[in-house]
C-alpha cells in the first residue's frame, strides 16, 4: 500500500510497502551476508545500477531497506541509511559531510561521544569544531568563519532539555551555505520533523525511542536531498557501519507502537512533571510542557508534543541525587532512555563524565542536574518512588 498520504499511525504500521515473493505479512529477518546472482550479468547490472538487486548485506539487505524507507517516510525525507549504532550515524554523517580544514558548529551540550569525537578524533584530520549554546541564534552567527561547512544542533539537546529553533537554523544554514544536520533522538519523528522546517540531514539513535525496548543499539540517518543521500549511504558502506539483519527485525516491531508508547509516555510525564515543580527539595525542573522552560513557546511551535524527558536538580545538590538514585526502586539506575521502562541518571558522574568541568559548566551540565526518562508505567507508581525516595534525602 501507497502510505505516503496517509496518517502517521498508517505509516508506521504499513510504510515501506514490504513484499516478498511468500506473501509474508510482516518483514522477514533475511539473516545472509550475501545475495545469489542469476548470472554473470545479472551480477554486473546489480554493481553498476542497472539492477537494484541486492549484493552484499553491508552495503544493503531487503530487512534494513525496509527499515530504511519506513523511517525516511516518517521523517518526510528522501532516503534512509541504517547504522549499527546512534554513534554509528553521527560518525557516518561526520565522514561523508567533513573534510580536512573544514570547520563545523555544533550545539555545546550534545550527547557527550558526538562532541568527543570531534575534539578527540576528527581534531586529528584538522576538523575544526566550535561548541556553542544554539538555543541562541547569535551565537551560531559569530561562531560562522569562511571554511564552516555543517551546522549540527541536538534539540531537545541531551541532558539540558535546551531547545534550539530549527528552522531559524535552517535560514542560517542556506544563508551561509552550510549543511543543517539534527540529532532528532530526543523527539523522535512522532513529535518533530526537522526535514520540515529545513534541515538537510536527521539522525537518530534508534536505539531509545524509536526502536523503544531497550533491548538493541542502532541508529539511522535520513537526507532529504538525493546527492547528500549518495554521500552519506557511501561513507556507510565504506567504513561498514552498517545495521544488522536481525537489529533491523528488531526496529522495526519496536517501531510499530512509536505514537502511542510516546503519548502515554508524555501523559504520565507531564504528571510527573508537575509534582516535581512543586516538591520542597526540588531546587528546579526543566521539562518542554511547563510554562517555566525557557524555551516552552518554541517547544509548542516545533514540536507535537512536550515529550517523556526531564532534567532536575535537588537543593542538596550532588550528593543529594546520589541518594536519590541509590534509593529509587522502579526508575532503573541506567544509561539510555526512551524506553518503555523508566530509567533515571547523574549525566556528571555518568554520561558526561568525560567532558572537561570548565566545557560541562559552559553547557549547562551542572553537578546537580538528575536525567529522567519516564516510562510507561503506571503513574501513581512512578510518583509514588519518586516520592519514597525523595524522603530519604
Ligand atoms: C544515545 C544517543 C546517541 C548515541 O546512540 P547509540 O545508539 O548509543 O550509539 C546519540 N544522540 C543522542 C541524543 C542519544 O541519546
Amino acid at each position: 500500500m501507497n502510505t505516503k498520504d496517509k496518517g502517521f499511525n498508517t505509516k508506521l504500521i504499513h510504510a515501506g510497502s514490504f513484499e516478498d515473493e511468500f506473501g509474508s505479512a510482516t518483514v522477514p529477518i533475511y539473516q545472509t551476508s550475501t545475495f545469489r546472482f542469476k548470472n554473470a550479468q545479472h551480477g554486473a547490472d546489480c554493481f553498476s545500477g542497472k539492477s537494484n538487486g541486492f549484493i552484499y548485506t553491508r552495503i544493503a539487505n531487503p530487512t534494513i531497506r525496509a527499515l530504511e524507507q519506513t523511517v525516511a517516510e516518517l521523517e518526510n525525507g528522501y532516503d534512509g541509511i541504517a547504522t549499527s549504532s546512534g554513534m554509528g550515524a553521527i560518525s557516518t554523517v561526520y565522514m561523508a559531510l567533513l573534510g580536512a580544514s573544514q570547520h563545523i558548529i555544533s550545539s555545546d551540550a550534545v550527547y557527550g561521544p558526538a562532541r568527543g569525537l570531534l575534539e578527540q578524533d576528527f581534531s586529528r584530520f584538522n576538523v575544526e569544531a566550535s561548541f556553542v549554546n544554539t538555543s541562541d541564534s547569535a551565537n551560531i552567527l559569530a561562531a560562522l568563519r569562511p571554511n564552516t561547512k555543517v551546522l549540527y544542533i541536538e534539540t531537545p539537546a541531551n541532558p539540558t532539555m535546551n531547545i534550539t529553533d530549527i528552522a531559524a537554523c535552517a535560514k542560517i544554514a542556506r544563508d551561509n551555505n552550510l549543511l543543517l544536520v539534527v540529532d532528532n533522538t530526543f523527539s523522535s519523528p512522532y513529535l518533530q520533523k526537522p526535514l520540515d522546517f529545513g534541515a538537510d540531514v536527521v539522525l537518530h539513535s534508534v536505539t531509545k525511542f524509536i526502536n523503544g525496548h531497550a533491548d538493541i543499539v542502532g541508529g539511522i540517518i535520513v537526507a532529504k536531498d538525493p546527492e547528500i543521500y549518495k554521500r552519506i549511504r557511501h561513507s556507510m558502506v565504506y567504513m561498514g557501519s552498517n545495521m544488522d539483519p536481525t537489529q533491523a527485525f528488531m526496529v522495526i516491531r519496536g517501531l510499530k507502537t512509536l505514537a502511542i508508547r510516546i503519548e502515554r509516555a508524555q501523559q504520565n510525564a507531564m504528571e510527573v512533571a508537575q509534582f516535581l515543580l512543586s516538591h520542597p527539595k526540588v531546587a528546579w525542573i526543566k521539562y518542554p510542557g511547563l510554562k517555566s522552560h525557557p524555551q516552552y513557546d518554541l517547544a509548542q511551535k516545533q514540536m507535537k508534543g512536550f515529550g517523556s524527558m526531564m532534567s532536575f536538580g535537588l537543593k542538596g545538590g550532588y550528593e543529594a541525587g546520589r541518594k536519590l538514585m541509590d534509593n529509587v526502586h522502579l526508575a532503573v539506575l541506567a544509561v539510555s532512555l526512551g524506553g518503555v521502562e523508566t530509567l533515571i541518571q547523574h549525566p556528571a558522574s555518568m554520561t558526561h563524565a568525560g567532558m572537561s568541568q570548565e566545557n560541562k559548566q559552559s553547557a549547562g551540565i551542572t553537578d546537580d542536574l538528575v536525567r529522567f526518562s519516564v516510562g510507561i508505567e503506571d503513574v501513581e507508581d512512578i510518583i509514588s518512588d519518586l516520592n519514597e525516595s525523595l524522603k530519604t534525602i
